[in-house]
């Protein structure tokens, strides 16, 4: 693998004065500063867009990545787009950042926010459900409740629930008066003319700029290379910012399922069996023979891992689904000469999908033997079994998908590199030849932050460390006058210590992952400084708490993922199965991009202080230690936890207002 790294200077940026001292964005931002990576992300990302190339570029945090990116995109000219992995980041783009540098460069333009269909209410369901709605458990309060949603659906104009007054936090009230793919009925939808959804995908179709998450992205990628429809233009570019929350998102898309409920669907249709029994091709197996095929694969125990290989694949299961896929072909092919709706189009779709999903899982014997395709599983579920074809990687896919576009490509974040090299983003992206840029954090770490690994608490598998760590914390957080992230990786260790910290904090409130949503329990953290907020996975990224209010994290753990994920279980065996080692190249860089994400909540500004603290005695006793250390901000270590407290007492009292 080689790395094109220009050591060319582009001049672009730099005629006229764009993000310099005296620069144009000095004389519009009151808080601007001159930051020379900033300068250097920008150039780099001009180069790219010129050449239409690809672009790999880890900003740390303060490096004003977002401006680096808009500038020259904006300069570029033609379409583009810009996907990231958080609605918060979308938001924030659309409503401030777009429309500043658009203005400060006196270049108007077309620009669409497309979320995806869960973001928008559905007027058809909304119709159908409202007297229905699980509001609120009071009858009054249900009442005030509805009229505020009855009065925003009345007058929005966007539809998208981010604006509506009242919150919907509760996924089922949520999903009541939203649509899936699956339950909206498109053109046949009498609100059609109306919907929201069609009318952001219309406006995002006529925009020059679209700002949208990586999940609807690579939807519209899978829906072009299925000749369906598109969801965006044809664009020039292409800037993925949260570019590190691609590689496990896109594995999961581009892998394809058949599910135990949707054969059974299937066999059940009696007019499908009625036509499928009126003909006698040759070769082709008896409705009954799919029926017999079914069953067997009902009843093949799922054993202990509850996953199958096709390696592992008795010959009898292999054989139901070759009869399946066979049958399935032959009622395609009768199908073909009935007449069709729209209705049995998407029926006749599914079947195609399920039948070429079958065929191939059981073509393939020898995943590894063939170069970025698919490895056929068997899975066991509450809902029933699941023949399943995933990718180890999603890189060679997404290569495919990404070649229909003749574009530039950025991607970025503020966390893609482990150890100081971007190899493993690169490898499970397939990116072999692309230029890549690391940019440092400007902010002085060593001075302005701690980072501790306290070797006195017990083993983080011990039945006592919890109650250890817990301890620890509830010591630190007395002498800590600002807030406090304490950060698990799992739910349960995150109930257990909830359990043990309430009512030992005084005044200071208490926040819980799921008993508000994300952004009001962050609203109340920043309002009622020094909160203390326990929160486990989708609390380590995406949160910006600037100064006081947040000055300690603390991590219960190495952040592995566990190998009870059935995803991660087959990410391993798979990588076995190819010779690798599934520690070193998969779970422990995996790990240590999490780690970097939790400890990033700390420093969100040049002026902000604070302390990590990591429980898990691993960090500084394991040999793959080191590479978590070497891939962290270069933070002073403390060695014990008086130095911890003293340093947040001292800055936490000069910080004070
Ligand atoms: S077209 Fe679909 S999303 Fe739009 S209102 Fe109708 S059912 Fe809902």
């Amino acid at each position: 693998m080689t790395a094109t790294v220009s050591r060319r200077s582009w001049v672009f940026m730099r005629e006229p004065d764009y993000l310099g001292c005296n620069g144009i964005l000095s004389a519009v931002l009151d808080d601007f500063q001159y930051r020379e990576g900033q300068n250097r992300l920008a150039d780099a990302v001009t180069r790219a867009l010129h050449e239409k190339s690809i672009l790999v570029a880890e900003a740390g945090t303060g490096v004003g990545k977002t401006y680096a990116y808009l500038i020259p995109t904006l300069l570029n000219g033609g379409r583009s787009v810009i996907s990231t992995g958080t609605i918060a980041l979308q938001d924030q783009l659309y409503e401030r950042d777009i429309p500043l540098v658009s203005r400060v460069l006196g270049k108007p333009l077309r620009t669409a926010l497309l979320k995806g269909r869960a973001n928008y209410v559905c007027l058809l369901r909304y119709e159908t459900e409202r007297t229905q709605l699980r509001l609120s458990p009071k009858a009054r309060e249900r009442e005030k409740r509805r009229r505020l949603l009855d009065s925003w659906v009345e007058g929005t104009i966007s539809g998208d629930l981010s604006e509506c007054p009242i919150e919907l936090n509760d996924p089922i009230e949520r999903s009541q008066i939203t649509s899936t793919a699956e339950n909206c009925t498109g053109r046949r939808c009498p609100f059609y003319e109306r919907c929201f959804v069609v009318e952001a995908r219309r406006q995002a179709l006529e925009a020059d700029l679209i700002v949208t998450n990586h999940h609807l992205l690579l939807s519209d990628w899978l829906l072009r290379q299925d000749g369906f429809s598109q969801l965006l233009p044809e664009v020039d570019a292409f800037i993925l910012d949260e570019a590190h929350l691609l590689p496990d998102l896109a594995t999961r898309m581009l892998s394809e399922s058949v599910r135990q409920t949707e054969l059974e669907h299937v066999l059940a249709n009696r007019a499908w069996s009625a036509l499928f029994n009126a003909g006698s091709d040759s070769g082709v197996p008896p409705w009954e023979a799919l029926e017999q095929a079914f069953t067997t694969l009902l009843g093949h125990e799922s054993g202990q891992r509850g996953q199958l290989v096709c390696e592992e694949w008795p010959a009898r299961l292999r054989e139901s689904m070759a009869t399946l896929a066979t049958g399935f072909k032959a009622l395609l092919e009768r199908l073909s000469e009935t007449p069709e709706d729209e209705a049995s189009r998407d029926a006749r779709r599914n079947l195609e999908r399920m039948e070429r999903i079958l065929s191939k899982a059981v073509r393939i014997r020898h995943p590894e033997l063939e170069p970025g395709s698919p490895w056929p599983w068997l899975e066991w579920l509450e809902g029933g079994f699941v023949v399943r074809l995933e990718p180890v990687d999603p890189g060679s896919g997404l290569r495919t998908l990404m070649q229909v576009h003749d574009a530039a490509w950025v991607m970025t974040s503020a966390s893609l590199s482990t150890g100081g090299h971007l190899s493993y983003f690169r490898n499970r992206m397939a990116l072999a030849e692309c230029e890549e840029i690391i940019i440092q954090s400007p902010f002085d770490y060593a001075a302005h932050a701690l980072l501790y690994t306290p070797t006195t608490l017990p083993d983080v598998d011990a039945p006592d460390y919890l109650e250890a760590f817990i301890a620890l914390a509830l010591r630190l957080i007395e002498s800590n006058p600002g807030g406090t992230f304490l950060l698990f990786t799992s739910h349960r260790a995150l109930a257990m210590a909830q359990a043990r910290i309430a009512g030992s904090l005084g005044s200071r409130p208490l926040l819980v992952q799921g008993h508000a949503s994300k952004y009001r329990l962050l609203e109340r953290f920043q309002e009622e400084t020094p909160a203390v907020l326990l929160g486990s996975h989708s609390f380590w990224e995406g949160v910006d708490v600037k100064g006081l209010a947040l000055s300690l994290v603390m991590i219960d753990r190495l952040p592995f993922a566990s190998p009870s994920d059935p995803l991660v279980y087959r990410r391993i065996e798979a990588l076995k199965r190819m010779g690798r080692d599934p520690f070193r190249d998969d779970q422990l860089p995996k790990a240590v991009l999490a780690l970097r994400q939790g400890v990033g909540r700390l420093v969100r500004h040049e002026s902000d202080f604070g302390a990590v603290v990591v429980g898990d005695r691993r960090l500084v006793e394991r040999s793959y230690g080191s590479v978590f250390l070497a891939s962290l901000p270069p933070m002073t270590r403390a060695q014990d936890e008086h130095e911890v407290a003293e340093f947040l007492s001292h800055h936490g009292q000069m910080a004070r207002p």
